[in-house]
């Protein structure tokens, strides 16, 4: 978490913050630090768990210690207390191929790169689903819950480290949702949709499936063998 402090600081044992008699919660104090309030795990005071809410006084001491990974979104804690009852992502515009893997993986992720700021984080609150980005302005927004600073920079690494995060390997179902829309995979008959394969398709392909939403049409075979590969590389 001392990765989001300025250089300058990040070492420090202690960070002495200015209040100037203001009354501020320590949400807010974590923050003008440059820690998003979405990677906060735990705040303690006095040895006490304290919620964002919590008024940071001059002279108060906090220990403000990161999420533990894997982070449980399923029980609630003091600092996300409505905890979540499936899990689905959205992904912002600076992490676009992260959520084409995931949907490969079968995980439930909004992606548009038409979203604002705004959509993501009405569309991360509204629809209960988590938020994964690398703008850190992106994770202050006020009423996000679940969210995580995606630290990787290569796809296929960020892909590991968001499995990892939440522990997803029960929840991966590779196939069965649309890479390019989130749509559901459907079985569909050959004979269907053969008029819009290719003859080489045609020839060595028997087993396709269709997206409910966009229509788009894959088989089992060179994009089963493509995902499990991917899964199998990123250490999954
Ligand atoms: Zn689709």
């Amino acid at each position: 978490m001392r990765f989001f402090l300025h250089k300058a600081i990040r070492t420090a044992e202690f960070l002495e913050y200015g209040l100037k008699n203001r009354k501020t919660s320590i949400k807010d104090v974590i923050e003008s630090i440059g820690i998003p309030h979405t990677e906060a795990g735990s705040i303690i005071h006095h040895g006490k768990q304290v919620g964002f809410g919590f008024y940071a006084q001059q002279g108060l001491h906090f220990r403000i210690e990161a999420i533990k990974p894997p982070l449980d979104v399923f029980s609630s804690s003091l600092l996300r207390p409505e905890p979540l009852t499936e899990i689905k992502f959205i992904v912002d515009l600076n992490a676009g191929r992260l959520a084409k893997l995931l949907r490969m993986a079968g995980m439930d992720t909004a992606y548009d790169p038409e979203f604002s700021d705004l959509d993501i984080a009405e569309k991360a609150c509204n629809e209960k689903r988590i938020l994964l980005t690398r703008d850190t302005n992106l994770l202050k927004r006020k009423h996000l819950e679940f969210a995580k600073y995606v630290k990787s920079i290569h796809p296929e690494d960020q892909l590991r480290e968001v499995v990892e995060f939440f522990d997803l390997g029960r929840f991966l179902k590779p196939l069965t949702r649309c890479s390019m829309c989130n749509g559901l995979l459907e079985k569909t008959e050959k004979k269907d949709i053969v008029h819009r394969l290719q003859p080489k398709t045609i020839l060595y392909y028997e087993n396709f499936l269709i997206c409910s939403s966009c229509d788009r049409i894959y088989w089992s075979g060179s994009h089963l063998e493509g995902i499990m590969g991917l899964l199998k590389k990123s250490g999954i």
